[in-house]
C-alpha cells in the first residue's frame, strides 16, 4: 500500500530529469498517486513528455503561469480528466540572469517585477484557480530556499522572492485552513538543476554546503521527493503554514566552520 493511493496530484514546473519536480513525480508515483503534470512552454513539450509516460502520465498540460487564461484552461483540464484534486505542487521561479549575479541595489524595476510575479504571485494563482476542484484534506506545496531568511550571495532578487513565497504560504495556510486545506513549504539546500545554473557562484555555494552542513553531504531530488510525499499524505494531516527544511542541517548552524578546519584545531 502506498502513501498516496487514490490521490490525484498536480505537479507545477517540470523542465527535465534534473527538476525537483521530477524527483517529487517519481516519489510521488512510488507511493500510488496519480499523476498530472504541467510544464511552462511548448519547448519543453518535448522533454516533459516522454518523463510524463515513465510515470503512466495522462494528463500533461503547458501552463505558463504569467498567464491567466493558461492557468483557467488548465483548470478546467484538471476538473474534467480528474474530477477533484488531492495534491498540487508548486515547483516555480525565475529572475533574469543580470539579476542574480550584480549588486542586489542594481535590481530592475522590470526584474523585480518578474521574479515576483513567476516566482511568488502564482502559487496564489494557482490556489485560487485550482481551489473549486480541490478535496477537503487537500495538500499544497511550493519550494523555497534559505535564502529567504539569510543573505546568499548573488541570490538577490530571488531571496526577496522567496520571502514573500514563504510568507504567502503562511497566508494562504490561514484561508484554507477551516476547509482543512494544508498549504507548506520545503526548504532545499542547493540542487544542479536548470533553474540553479542560472545563479551566479552557484557551483562554489553547492561545495561549501557539502563542506558546511551537520552531515556534510548535499542532497537530492529523491531526498525533496520523499519529503513532498509527507507533506502531500495524511500523515501531515495537522502541518500547515510551515517551512519544511530538506539541507542537511544546514539553517541550523550560526557559526560554520568546514570539518577540515574543525580538525586541525
Ligand atoms: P528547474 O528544473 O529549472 O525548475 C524550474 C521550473 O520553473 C521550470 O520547469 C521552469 O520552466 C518553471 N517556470 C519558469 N517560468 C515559468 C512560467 N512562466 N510558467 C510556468 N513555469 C515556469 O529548477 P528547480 O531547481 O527544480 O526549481 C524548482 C523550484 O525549486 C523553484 O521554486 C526553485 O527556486 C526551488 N529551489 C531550487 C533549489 C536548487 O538549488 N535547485 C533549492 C531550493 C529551492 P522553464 O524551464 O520553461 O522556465
Amino acid at each position: 500500500m502506498g502513501l498516496l493511493d487514490g490521490k490525484n496530484a498536480l505537479i507545477f514546473g517540470l523542465a527535465n530529469e534534473r527538476s525537483i519536480a521530477w524527483g517529487i513525480t517519481q516519489a510521488f508515483k512510488r507511493e500510488g498517486a496519480n499523476i498530472g503534470i504541467s510544464y511552462a512552454g511548448e519547448m519543453l513539450e518535448k522533454r516533459v513528455k516522454p518523463l510524463a509516460e515513465k510515470v503512466d502520465c495522462k494528463w500533461v498540460e503547458e501552463c505558463d503561469v504569467t498567464r491567466d487564461d493558461q492557468i483557467a484552461l488548465a483548470a478546467e483540464k484538471a476538473a474534467k480528466h480528474f474530477g477533484k484534486i488531492d495534491v498540487l505542487v508548486h515547483s516555480i521561479a525565475f529572475a533574469g540572469r543580470d539579476e542574480l549575479s550584480k549588486p542586489y541595489h542594481e535590481t530592475s524595476r522590470e526584474g523585480f517585477k518578474t521574479a515576483m510575479e513567476i516566482s511568488v504571485f502564482s502559487l496564489v494563482a494557482l490556489t485560487n484557480a485550482f481551489l473549486p476542484i480541490l478535496n477537503p484534506n487537500a495538500s499544497i506545496m511550493c519550494l523555497t530556499y534559505y535564502g529567504s531568511v539569510k543573505v546568499a550571495p548573488h541570490y538577490n532578487v530571488m531571496g526577496v522572492a522567496k520571502a514573500a513565497l514563504e510568507s504567502s504560504t503562511r497566508y494562504l495556510a490561514y484561508d484554507l485552513g477551516p476547509q482543512k486545506i494544508r498549504v507548506n513549504a520545503i526548504s532545499a539546500g542547493p540542487i544542479r538543476t536548470l533553474a540553479a545554473a542560472g545563479v551566479g557562484g552557484f557551483r562554489d555555494m553547492y561545495k561549501h554546503f557539502a563542506d558546511m552542513s551537520p552531515m556534510r553531504e548535499n542532497i537530492t531530488i529523491e531526498d525533496v521527493g520523499n519529503s513532498a510525499v509527507f507533506l502531500a499524505s495524511d500523515l501531515s494531516k495537522r502541518i500547515t503554514g510551515e517551512v519544511l527544511y530538506v539541507d542537511s542541517g544546514f539553517n541550523t548552524v550560526g557559526v560554520q566552520m568546514s570539518g577540515k578546519e574543525e580538525q586541525s584545531e
